[in-house]
């Protein structure tokens, strides 16, 4: 069954992993995908580098071992460092190990890398894709705002774009503040986008991420959650443990108002991603 037709009946519930650096081992990311997918996700989502520094060779590995072991693998594809022919080479190379499911993306824009211009936006990839075959297609959104639009509003006319080309459903960028899920939500049905939005949490569990939100992140930090880690940025338990409890309770909002979905930016942390499970799989029946 293909991931768009599990909304109908369910807040549809997954996850998100990352290649690691190719100066880490691969059985990292093997070894906590064994313990993710005890947690029966209805899908799971593996990144893909835009193009330069990342792992991106490995996603298409991870993503077969994510069907072997019986859970739908969601392949991102970022298009805007890669040719037609890139792109095709590794449609063919998904097609060969039976995936189907792709997160059509752009990919950030990097200063040291001259854009290649076949798709200059996620919806000329995701019209591609339609023109290609029956795939089950995702798009991303921002509840806050892409970075490069102007406003807010600017950006979810250009979602409707991307929608009208041919997403069959979304997931929003990550968020610690749900008023802007509830907002933007209201204002993409305004714009006649209908198709379901699942919402991307982030448990902010260590320092590092912290540091990480507060340089690059275009998330806006509520004080609540500026005070949590504040407060415990010196106690790595305390950290953890509060950062799975914001992430929880953010869940729990979303859920009480009847989200979509809820899709964990898992961090490749097991641990992580079966306590949250464990504390919201009645609200959302995981
Ligand atoms: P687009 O939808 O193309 O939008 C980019 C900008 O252009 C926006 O400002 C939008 O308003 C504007 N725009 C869109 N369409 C048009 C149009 N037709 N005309 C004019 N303006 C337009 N990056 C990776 O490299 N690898 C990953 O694996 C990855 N996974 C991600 C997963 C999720 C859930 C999310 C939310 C993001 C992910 N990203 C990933 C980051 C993403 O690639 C960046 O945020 C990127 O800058 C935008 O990608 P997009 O697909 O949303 O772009």
């Amino acid at each position: 069954m293909k991931v768009k037709d599990l909304f109908k009946n369910k807040t549809v519930y997954s996850f998100e992993v990352f290649p690691p650096k190719s100066t880490s081992s691969v059985d990292t990311i093997y070894n906590a995908l064994d313990k993710l997918v005890d947690l029966h996700p209805d899908f799971i989502s593996v990144t893909f580098s835009a193009g330069g520094s990342g792992n991106s060779g490995l996603a298409l590995d991870i993503a077969s071992k994510v069907k072997s072991m019986g859970i739908t693998p969601v392949l991102h594809l970022p298009c805007i460092n890669y040719t037609k022919e890139q792109i095709d080479a590794t449609l063919v190379e998904a097609a060969n190990r039976g995936i189907d499911h792709i997160l059509a993306l752009r990919g950030d824009i990097n200063p040291d890398i001259p854009p290649v211009k076949d798709f200059a936006y996620a919806c000329d990839l995701i019209r591609y894709l339609r023109s290609k075959g029956d795939f089950d297609i995702a798009a991303a959104c921002y509840p806050e705002g892409h970075p490069d639009a102007d406003t807010l509003e600017q950006d979810i006319e250009n979602l409707k774009i991307k929608v009208d080309a041919g997403a069959d459903h979304l997931i929003t960028q990550l968020f610690f503040d749900n008023s802007f899920f509830w907002n933007f939500r209201e204002e993409a049905a305004k714009k006649g986008i209908n198709v379901p939005i699942e919402a991307g949490i982030m448990p902010v569990v260590n320092k590092k991420q912290i540091e990480r939100m507060v340089t690059t992140c275009g998330a806006s930090l509520p004080q609540k959650f500026v005070k949590i880690m504040q407060k415990y940025e010196h106690n790595p338990e305390a950290l953890r443990d509060a950062g799975i409890a914001y992430a929880i309770d953010q869940i729990i909002d979303l859920a009480a108002g009847d989200v979509d979905g809820i899709h964990l930016y898992t961090m490749n942390n097991p641990y992580v991603a079966q306590k949250i499970t464990e504390a919201v799989s009645g609200v959302i029946s995981v």
